[in-house]
């Protein structure tokens, strides 16, 4: 026993060393990865342009404060307004830091506006993070079950249900923003329909709502776009981001533009850490490399490759309800629960991961190839198969 915190149920593997989408544990054991550190190391492990970045910014200047300027956060920002296609930005470390500003952005945009009890709606199955206003924001009983009392102000809604939330519009005058995946990853790989998204742009239009983006999974361009909201053309007004934002250096963003911008004041929000020189440099150096070596195009191009060898292989079998994703954010949902899966897949050489219970989930490296895309589906297909043979579906209520 560790005197670690007994957060997580750990597999009882531990990865020494990687390469480009290849691990290997401390028995040396090699393993395809097909989840990438769950959609952190865009670049895959010891990108050789971000190891000189690190290597070089760490050797000259890793941390000096928000007291004073930073130009390379300055630079990040530039290319996270021109990417996003939104207007200014706030660093912090993590993805529920960058969620918990939105929410912070969304109260004071209420308040400034005479709103002094502001509702924010949120979606069932959301994931926004573990803080106590993120956790309550979230659409999971399993994560906020212990830690009552929630954060009050959030309004739940189901997924492509437009009605509902126009409903909402005519009742409820508190209402300041709505905050949603547009493809929900812990909840399952859920995907938004492209006209939901416009239809709740529409709506946050003529009410004057901010329309929050939680793209701290989907987003950086794992969709073959750099963000979700991209395929539907519209533009949210404020993006959270993290994840995948600096290829495995802890960095989250939220971005902001329209009549999000310029709610925040000296004063209002802060992050000790956020927005370091040592986290910039990692993130230029990402989202450049994304840019120069076309990592959009092979998002699309091997995400579609691994989902047409998905849907041959697995596509009829009886057990598999449905294989769905967009890029490289993929799910493959069976009529069962199946976590035991992911020990499978490690003996087998592979890592992914099972979320919602029942759904395979690969969020493996934009730089991916072809091969290797399909070398996953190799591995994987046999599991699935044998899994399914091996029992009658476990009804859902029963298995809890
Ligand atoms: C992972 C995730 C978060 C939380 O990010 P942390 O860095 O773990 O705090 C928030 N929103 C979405 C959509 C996520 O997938």
């Amino acid at each position: 026993m560790s005197h670690l915190m007994n957060t997580y149920a750990r597999l009882p593997v531990a990865f020494e060393r990687g390469e480009g989408v290849w691990l290997w544990d401390e028995a040396g054991n090699k393993y395809l990865d097909a989840l990438a550190g769950i959609a952190v190391n865009t670049l895959g492990h010891a990108h050789p342009a971000l190891v000189k970045t690190i290597s070089e910014q760490a050797a000259r200047l890793i941390h000096t404060s928000n007291l004073f300027r930073i130009p390379l956060q300055e630079r990040a920002s530039d290319l996270l307004a021109e990417i996003t296609g939104l207007d200014e930005v706030f660093f912090c470390n993590s993805g529920c830091e960058a969620n918990e500003a939105a929410i912070k952005l969304a109260r004071l945009y209420g308040h400034q506006r005479g709103v002094t009890e502001p509702h924010i709606i949120v979606l069932e199955d959301a994931f926004h993070g573990r803080t106590i206003a993120t956790l309550s924001a979230t659409g999971s009983r399993k994560v906020q079950a212990g830690f009552e009392p929630l954060v009050p102000g959030f309004v739940r809604v189901s997924m492509n249900d437009l009605d509902t939330v126009r409903g909402i519009a005519d009742r409820d005058s508190n209402v300041v923003a709505v905050m949603m995946e547009p493809i929900q990853g812990e909840g399952g790989i859920n995907i938004a329909r492209l006209e939901y998204l416009r239809g709740l742009r529409e709506i946050c239009e003529r009410k004057e709502w901010l329309f929050i983006a939680d793209e701290v999974q989907c987003g950086l361009g794992r969709t073959g776009k750099w963000f979700v909201y991209q395929h539907a053309g519209i533009k949210p007004d404020v993006v959270p981001l993290a994840k995948g934002l600096a290829g495995g250096v802890p960095v989250g963003a939220c971005v902001a533009g329209g009549r999000a911008a310029g709610v925040f004041k000296p004063g209002n929000h802060g992050s000790t850490f956020g927005g370091n020189p040592l986290a910039m440099a990692a993130l230029i150096t990402t989202l450049e490399t994304i840019r120069q070596t076309d990592l959009l195009g092979n998002a699309e191009r091997v995400g579609r490759v691994i989902r047409d060898a998905l849907v041959r292989e697995l596509g009829d079998l009886p057990g598999v309800r449905e294989i769905r994703g967009m890029g490289l954010m993929l799910g493959i949902e069976l009529d069962r629960p199946c976590g035991e899966l992911v020990t499978r897949a490690l003996a087998a050489g592979l890592v992914l991961n099972v979320t919602h219970d029942t759904v395979i989930r690969l969020l493996p490296a934009l730089i991916m190839s072809e091969a290797e895309g399909r070398e996953v589906v190799a591995r994987l297909a046999p599991l699935v198969r044998s899994f399914l043979q091996e029992g009658k579906p476990v009804p859902k209520a029963a298995a809890h």
